[in-house]
């Protein structure tokens, strides 16, 4: 059976699981079925650092001339920026379409339930790691890229010198991807156990009240699916939508249940690279680099919550504080760790950028978890669409 298969049943088992067990047996599954999940992201966790940071020296390396990286970076970075505004715009539209604030009768004192974003100054100065090994210590992504992409290229240019430092990396990626494909067996019962608290605990009822939110999420993910993915990878790709969504099926699954970009992306990698047949130097470059950059879920979350708390307070918002919430939800969106929840902290931004209360946060965080299922899988599969149209455009050049 393909493997995907598998993850879906354990996904499908989860639910029903949780649906049957409910909230009461919440104690026990903490002690019989979370632990196998954590275990699960526990392992995904384990091969992060070593995946991204030998993947991206290997990648960018590999693409062998400086010229072309150039090209090829500053090719996935427009799709990446342009396909993210265009996301926060669809967020907005089906915001306003569908209202999911109106008629909320907001809790009194309502608190902010998560920490304030960073200012912009600080994402960027905090790019540049000032000790690389404390950056992978800490698992910083974007310095860990950006350590990645300054040792591949020098790589580059030291020539045949800096050969056996290109092996190593080369090596040690392969033995990664190795490793990733042991814990992937492990993928399904890691996924039924992520599941089945997380619907035991949230059940149908707790849903309702705020199930409008989580319906234009839903739908205006699949609607930047069908209309952006499907349309870019069909024409500016080169590869049928059928393909490019079935080959890319078993990572949405993977960051539809761990909610989390970067501990998908080794099985994103895989996929794309084995499924889609993209090429390991543009996937190893563009995929880490997406996992940590392109947010498009995020991106729809960002305008569409922004939408649903000036509906709650009631607020209104004119053409200017929407094209603010544009610009804000991309940064936004660049700036979110590929983690659980981090989608709920950079709405602050979002927020505080046109002045709307930032206790707002409060009202949705509740549901996060069902928000950051829809977010996560349309930011991987972004990264996976970026990959292919580049690949193709690159295959041209
Ligand atoms: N969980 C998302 C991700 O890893 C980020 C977010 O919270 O929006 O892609």
């Amino acid at each position: 059976m393909h493997l995907s298969i598998k993850i879906l049943i354990g996904l499908i088992l989860g639910v029903i699981g949780g649906l049957i067990a409910g909230p009461t047996a919440v104690p026990w599954m903490k002690v019989w079925i979370a632990p196998i999940g954590t275990i699960f992201i526990n392992l995904i966790k384990m091969v992060i650092v070593p995946v991204v940071l030998a993947s991206i020296v290997a990648g960018v390396a590999s693409i062998g001339d400086v010229k072309k990286l150039g090209r090829v970076g500053v090719k996935i970075m427009i799709f990446y920026l342009a396909t993210t505004a265009f996301a926060v715009a669809i967020g907005l539209m089906f915001g306003t379409l569908m209202q999911p604030g109106k008629g909320l009768t907001i809790p009194a004192g309502a608190k902010a339930a998560s920490k304030m974003a960073p200012p912009l100054q600080d994402v960027l100065v905090n790019i540049i790691p000032s000790n690389p090994f404390v950056a992978m210590e800490k698992g910083d992504m974007l310095q860990i890229i950006v350590f990645a992409i300054f040792l591949g290229i020098g790589i580059t240019m030291v020539g045949a010198k800096a050969k056996p430092v290109e092996d190593f990396f080369n090596g040690l990626a392969e033995v990664t991807y190795k490793i990733i494909d042991m814990i992937m067996s492990f993928a399904p019962f890691g996924v039924f156990a992520l599941m089945m608290p997380v619907v035991a605990v949230n059940g149908p009822k707790v849903l309702l009240p705020l199930a409008s939110v989580v319906a234009a999420m839903y739908i205006a993910s699949i609607v930047h699916a069908v209309v952006v993915y499907s349309g870019t990878v069909a024409t500016l790709g080169g590869m049928s939508p059928v393909r490019f969504f079935k080959g890319i099926a078993p990572a949405m699954l993977v960051a539809f249940s761990t909610c989390s970009s970067g501990a998908t992306l080794p099985v994103t990698l895989k996929c794309t690279q084995e499924n889609l047949g993209v090429r390991k130097d543009v996937s190893s470059f563009c995929l880490p680099l997406g996992a940590t950059v392109n947010m498009d879920g995020t991106a729809i979350y960002c305008g569409l919550a922004a939408l649903f708390v000036a509906q709650a307070y009631g607020i209104e918002l004119n053409a200017g504080q929407y094209m603010t919430i544009i610009l804000t939800g991309t940064l936004a969106s660049i700036g979110a760790a590929g983690v659980p929840g981090a989608g709920l902290i950079m709405l602050t931004l979002v927020l505080t950028s046109v002045g709307l209360p930032i206790e707002g946060v409060a009202l949705i965080a509740g549901i996060d978890r069902v928000l950051d299922m829809a977010r996560t899988t349309l930011n991987i599969t972004g990264d996976a669409a970026g990959c292919v149209v580049v690949q193709n455009s690159e295959s041209k050049s």
